[in-house]
């Protein structure tokens, strides 16, 4: 359906007000304070140096992890804007890591659980959620089985926290970790991409993620790249209903 022009022009004036620097949280001098309280559409900020690192201890490769699927406007969220990622917007709002089942997964940075297996946060079976000292959190979903942890424990970067599962629960069909990373407040999602410190277009290239992102015919030049994604916030418009798209649109 197309969106009409009224729309579109108050989604960018919006998105203009957003992109103003009041929109952002202050710094306080030497601390890396990057959350935004409100996103929805906004470029994610690329903090410098990324603040996190990977989910795993291992290397990638055929027998530990690979990139699955990246932050964004991909093509299969695109194809599934109005199911599964309807309520982020038409966006995949986090990375996914394909990896066996039972694969241990460690916390990207140091912080304090927050919240263990709630599924009002999405990403079942089994969830987690870090809060880190820096204004953000971290979401990791698919989890084989309930984390062996509770609300309010100290964890360490780099530290075993949960084991990768698979959404339909047969660890046949798509095992993988989708992870993501939002702000304080947990209203949406940024690019994780931005914020983890890693040779990502070098992971790419061995990755499952070859249908790329999907192109708007009006606009072909954006959101094309892993670092250019729109955050989200959760309940707001689809950013990726385009008129004129390719791949086309399976209907
Ligand atoms: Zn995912």
């Amino acid at each position: 359906m197309r969106r009409p022009p009224v729309v579109l022009l108050a989604l960018t004036l919006i998105a203009a007000a957003l992109c103003s620097p009041s929109s952002g949280v202050g710094l306080s001098s030497g601390t890396p304070v990057y959350a935004q309280d409100t996103l929805g559409g906004t470029p994610s900020q690329a903090p410098s140096p990324p603040p996190f690192g990977l989910p795993f201890n291992t290397p990638p490769g055929p027998t530990t992890w690979l990139f699955g699927q990246a932050y964004g406007n991909t093509t299969g969220a695109y194809a599934y804007r109005r199911i599964w990622y309807g309520t982020g917007q038409g966006i995949h709002f986090g990375i996914d890591f394909s990896a066996r089942c039972g694969t241990p997964v460690v916390a990207i940075g140091d912080g304090t659980v927050a919240i263990v297996d709630n599924l009002g946060y999405g990403s079942g079976p089994h969830n987690l959620i870090i809060q880190h000292p820096n204004g953000y959190a971290s979401l990791y979903g698919h989890l084989l089985k309930r984390p062996d942890l509770s609300v309010g424990q100290v964890v360490q970067k780099g530290e075993v926290v949960a084991f990768t599962g698979d959404p339909d629960l047969t660890c046949t069909s798509r095992p993988h970790l989708h992870l993501e990373i939002r702000p304080r407040t947990l209203n949406g999602t940024v690019d994780a991409v931005n914020f983890i410190d890693a040779d990502w277009d070098a992971l790419a290239l061995v990755s499952a993620f070859g249908h790329g992102f999907q192109r708007n015919l009006d606009n072909p030049r954006q959101w094309q790249t892993l670092q250019d994604q729109p955050s989200i916030t959760w309940g707001g418009p689809l950013l990726n209903d385009f008129p004129r798209t390719w791949p086309y649109d399976w209907k």
